[in-house]
């Protein structure tokens, strides 16, 4: 059994194995087509189905919401572009600017074929303040798309009340959830949100699966044109092992998410505030409250330029974190845009450290990575 101590959850999680279990079958015997008409076919369609309803307990939505995508990057650009394919032209979008890269460069494609866009700003600690929303829609506003949480400093967004403000304007509203479906209550009978964007790898499902939930009477072009699977909204034939994944990582998350929820808060508490203790240049980057709850973004003080060596020497010590986001890795030295957007300057939009707990995460690793880590900071010397 591997050693290594797994502290970048947000960047992906390792396979759920009562999940592997649910998608061996159909990397094995069942291998039929689901659009096929024969007995083999009807077994993979059954699977397709019984996932889209694993899933749409989780959200609580209806099967027929549901579309099958390749990834949570593919949901939202189905979104985006999907939905404003399907507007006549002259459309706003108001986004923000703290969005994952999915939703970012979607609406700057959008923007270079003529769609106005509108970025809002956040608060220090991350978050859009929904006055701004009230004041940025215009009549031609028809969708706003702001993320449930967010992927490198982990602060939750009000989005039932960014979501209803869009609503009462006439809009649609999509939330890219890719960082929180699994991990909080999401409830479509219940939030205003028109459009949301999932993954499975985020909540130990496999890679390469997400999907998009797409209210009854809100009309998407196809970004892909095929065979017409998923009702003709993602042509190609279905990943059925990954679907039947995906409906077993919902389901599991279902069942065990309020007390799941309390353990990780309560190992991310700990280690932050023994980590405080230990290490007073340290500071949280983010809402210290609202936020996912196995989730944190820390500075240290002085030490904003060192934070690649520091990630590299917890790499050689077992124990995986991230700095920023991991989709941005190769950018690592730049200063985060979402830092900066928060308000930070370039040193310490540089110098964020990410560290994301998960279901297979204990207590001993916590107290493992404090000692280690504070042993980094305090064992060398500020170089201010
Ligand atoms: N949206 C957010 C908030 C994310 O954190 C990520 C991945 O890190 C994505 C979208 C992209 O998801 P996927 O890896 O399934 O394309």
């Amino acid at each position: 059994m591997s050693t290594r101590i797994y502290f970048d959850n947000s960047a992906t999680t390792p396979l759920d194995p009562r999940v592997r279990e649910a998608m061996l079958p159909f990397l094995d015997n069942i291998f039929g087509n689901p659009s096929s008409m024969h007995l083999d076919g009807l077994e993979a369609r059954q699977a397709v189905e019984y996932a889209r309803g694993q899933l749409a307990d989780l959200i609580g939505a209806g099967t027929d919401e549901i579309v099958f995508t390749a990834s949570g990057t593919e949901a939202s650009n189905l979104a985006l572009a999907g939905f404003t394919r399907a507007q006549p032209p002259g459309c706003h979008i108001i986004t923000t600017a703290i969005e994952h890269p999915a939703v970012l460069m979607a609406c700057r494609a959008l923007e270079r074929s003529g769609v106005a866009i509108t970025r809002l700003p956040v608060g220090g600690d991350g978050i859009v303040d929904p006055a701004a929303l009230a004041v940025a829609l215009r009549p031609t506003t028809r969708l706003v798309s702001v993320m449930a949480a967010n992927n490198v400093v982990g602060t939750l967004q009000p989005i039932a009340e960014l979501a209803l403000i869009t609503r009462n304007h006439g809009a649609v509203f999509h939330c890219d959830a890719v960082q929180a479906v699994g991990k909080i209550p999401l409830d479509m009978r219940t939030l205003p949100v028109d459009l949301l964007s999932l993954s499975a790898h985020k909540f130990h499902g496999p890679k390469g699966v997400g999907a998009l939930y797409i209210r009854k009477g809100v009309r998407l072009s196809p970004l892909i044109h095929g065979g017409g699977q998923e009702k003709g909204l993602r042509s190609a034939t279905e990943n059925v092992a990954g679907i039947a994944g995906l409906g077993a990582a919902a389901a599991i998350a279902a069942n065990g998410m309020s007390a799941e929820t309390a353990r990780l808060v309560c190992l991310r508490d700990r280690l932050l505030d023994r980590l405080l203790q230990r290490i007073p240049q340290a500071y949280l980057i983010g809402h210290r409250y609202r936020r996912l709850p196995g989730h944190l973004c820390l500075g240290i003080d002085g030490r904003e330029g060192e934070t690649i060596k520091l990630l590299m020497a917890l790499d050689d010590a077992g124990i995986a974190v991230s700095t920023g986001s991991a989709c941005s890795a190769s950018h690592g030295s730049e200063p985060s845009y979402i830092l900066s957007a928060m308000g930070y300057d370039q040193l310490r939009a540089r110098g964020s450290l990410r560290i994301t707990l998960g279901r297979f995460n204990t207590e001993k690793e916590v107290d493992r990575f404090i000692d280690v880590f504070a042993a980094q900071i305090i064992n060398k010397p500020e170089k201010r």
